[in-house]
Order: C-alpha cells, then structure tokens, then sequence
C-alpha cells in the first residue's frame, strides 16, 4: 500500500512495510525520512497503531518543517509529538488522515 501525503507543502510517499527498523535494527513502528520524503510504516503493526504513527509522523514532518524543530531539544520534540498525537487521536484525525490496512 503506498500513498502520498503533503506536509506543509511538501509531497511525502507513505509506504508500509513489513520488519521496518530503525538505524539501531530496532523494531519501530514507523519513521520519517526529511531526505526522502518518506513515511515509512511498520506493516507488521495493528492497523490502529499504524494510523496513529502515520500521524505521529507527519507531526514529526510539520515541526521539521516550520522550523520549530531547531529550537527544541530531540527528547523534547518526542514528547511534543507524542502528546500531540495522543490528542488528536482521540478526535479521530489518525481515522482521518489515512485509511490504514483493515478497510
Ligand atoms: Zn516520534
């Protein structure tokens, strides 16, 4: 499955795989690539987890590109992302923003 997705005026292609890790070969449920232009989605997930990492990921793209990653310390910028994510899920944004792989 492969979709595209625009973050802040920028084209991302959304990819699910299947056994994504993450430069440490830990298993992730997903990670965005800024060279890329990627978001790269663990298959092997639930379908509901991969709905909110494509989320988690595309806040991960809108505080990388309006800049306001640069002031704000990685840890931090998780935990922004995080909460975020967490919040807008509960409002059905993560059903909203891609189909996922159960429908
Ligand atoms: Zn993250």
């Amino acid at each position: 499955m492969r979709n595209t997705i625009t973050i802040l005026g920028n084209p991302y292609d959304v990819i699910y795989q299947k056994g994504l890790t993450d430069v440490g070969d830990n298993t992730v449920h997903g990670v965005i690539n800024f060279t890329d232009r990627k978001v790269l989605v663990n298959l092997d997930s639930p379908p509901f987890i991969q709905r909110e990492t494509v989320l988690h990921e595309v806040i991960h793209g809108i505080l990388h590109h309006s800049g306001l990653v640069e002031i704000i310390e990685s840890e931090t910028d998780e935990a922004i992302v995080r909460a975020i994510t967490s919040g807008l899920s509960v409002l059905g944004l993560h059903n909203a923003i891609t189909k996922g792989n159960d429908e």
